[in-house]
């Protein structure tokens, strides 16, 4: 047995800790504290979201978000957080699917779900999608059907290869490539076709696209993600959780308990050399405190995760696991004009570096630098596995996607532009490539009260909000504790 344990035992009656207050570790507190155990939640930040969250703009005095987040109603445990937490008001969900679509030098088109059993909901919008010639339509066509038949070949033998390669197999031509597939995985995976893996683009488009009707309306939050985290922090509270912010976990105790001696309550588990379990025992905080825990779910990214186990754990599986994943960036800037451009909810850019415009909406001005008032339209320019703009500097990039939102947007030429911010995240999703699977580990442990979340974990989806959701729970199950 790896080394670095001590001899307490592990407290009964302590509390569960979950470390890290993103999503997943959100998710797995809600759990915890519906079985009815007592939970502490430590997240290092001020702000709870993680790689949702928002941040006050010292320069315009606005409340931001760290990149526009959006989800459909197929993302089924992550509506039933946010239901079971009673933020469901917070959540604008489309009745039907409509995006309109712009592209330099062309008419914008509109494509909208039709009122008609599914498939054809879709299916017929997509025959008439007017940036396609006919000849392109059906091709376009032709793919979705035979992506239907054969998804569940590709949902169990598509992890070797990419998405793209299985297109070229269809036959899909290149403006077909452009003007559907490319976007449409680009914005759920943030990786291009010809880098994301076969099975989990199928996944994604057989659940929303190629599902039930309803299935593919976009949903995203009305308000700046650390409101609504607040909010769903004041819920947890009212349920028991305590939950902390600024206070960062540093290492996690083990002791031992005998073979046995949770029989039932903990499943799995590796013998020690003295004959007893390695036990999650406390949780060690920078400051110096030590917390005394029942059981913890850590809720980390996978290099925080390995720096949490005593040394001697550091190299094994699955502390080790995650550290072979790559990750791809996703870029949002945010621009103030002093009238509106736009009055849609927001737009999908073909053929572009610049691939969606969303109004924010929500927004809470108070104070900074340059104060921006209430009344300016807001606007999110948003572009996914933004790997062409890292290294760039932020001049650079926002004169360009200043340029294109000119280009799609004319009336942003006679609007006054009042301020920009550019938030660049570098490590945003994990990169789905094929292959990085292994490096996904399911939550269980070998250390008997220690379980792991994190949208990167195996999940059976891509790094998402409801990936860190199913992430959270499932680590709340492998702990043996009933949420049912
Ligand atoms: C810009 C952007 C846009 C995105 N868009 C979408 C989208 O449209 N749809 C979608 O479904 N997904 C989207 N994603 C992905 C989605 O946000 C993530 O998959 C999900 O939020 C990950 O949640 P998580 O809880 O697994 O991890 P994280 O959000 O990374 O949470 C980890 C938390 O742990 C805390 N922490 C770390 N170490 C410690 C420690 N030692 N002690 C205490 N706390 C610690 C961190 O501060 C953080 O709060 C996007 C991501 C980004 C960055």
């Amino acid at each position: 047995m790896p080394g670095g344990e001590s001899l307490h035992q592990a407290p009964e009656d302590g509390p569960y800790a979950v470390v890290g207050g993103g999503l997943a570790g959100l998710a797995a507190a809600e759990a915890l504290a519906g079985a009815g155990k007592r939970v502490v939640l430590l997240e290092q930040r001020a702000e709870l979201g993680g790689r949702i969250s928002s941040f006050r703009d010292p320069g315009t005095g606005w409340y931001l978000d760290n990149g526009q987040h959006v989800w459909m109603p197929c993302c089924t445990e992550l509506t039933d957080f946010l239901d079971r937490t009673g933020i469901g008001d917070l959540v604008h969900v489309q009745p039907r699917l409509r995006i309109m679509f712009l592209e330099r030098g062309r008419r914008e088109a509109v494509l909208e779900a039709l009122n008609l059993p599914t498939p054809f909901h879709l299916l017929l919008p997509f025959l008439t999608f007017p940036p396609l010639r006919p000849g392109e339509r059906a091709a376009l066509l032709r793919g979705l059907l035979s992506l239907k038949r054969s998804g569940d070949q590709l949902l169990s033998e598509g992890e070797g290869m990419t998405f793209g390669e299985w297109l070229a197999g269809k036959r899909q031509p290149a403006r077909v490539i452009e003007c559907f597939w490319e976007p449409v995985i680009t914005s759920i995976l943030n990786q291009g076709v010809d880098e994301v893996r076969a099975d989990l683009a199928a996944m994604a488009l057989l659940t929303s696209f190629l599902a039930g009707k309803g299935d593919a309306n976009l949903a995203w939050l009305s308000q700046p993600h650390g409101i609504v985290w607040d909010r769903v922090a004041g819920v947890l509270e009212e349920r028991g959780v305590s939950v902390r912010r600024g206070s960062r976990v540093e290492g996690i105790e083990l002791g031992e308990e005998l073979a046995g001696e949770h029989a039932g309550e903990h499943a799995g588990g590796q013998a020690g050399a003295r004959g007893g379990e390695p036990r999650a025992i406390a949780l060690l905080l920078a400051g110096g405190e030590r917390l005394p825990v029942a059981g913890v779910v850590t809720a980390i990214p996978p290099g925080g995760l390995r720096k949490l186990v005593p040394a001697g754990w550091r190299d094994a599986s699955p502390f080790i696991d995650g550290d072979g994943l790559d990750w791809s960036p996703i870029l949002n800037l945010h621009v103030w004009f002093d009238q509106p451009i736009t009055t849609e909810p927001f737009l999908c850019v073909l053929n572009s570096p610049l691939q969606w415009i969303f109004v924010k909406a929500g927004q809470t001005p108070g104070g900074g630098r340059n104060p921006i008032p209430a009344t300016a339209q807001h606007l999110d320019l948003l572009v996914s596995a933004s790997d062409r703009f890292l290294g760039q500097g932020d001049r650079q990039t926002t004169g360009l996607l200043l340029e294109e939102l000119e280009a799609v947007l004319p009336e942003a030429r006679s609007a006054q532009l009042l301020a920009t911010t550019l938030v660049h995240e570098t490590r945003a999703t994990f990169r789905a490539v094929p292959g990085s699977e292994a490096h996904r580990p399911s939550q269980q442990t070998p250390i008997q009260g220690l379980s792991i979340a994190g949208a990167w974990t195996a999940t059976g989806w891509p790094a998402t909000l409801e990936g860190a959701v199913r992430s959270g729970r499932a680590a709340v199950r492998a702990l043996g504790v009933n949420t049912t």
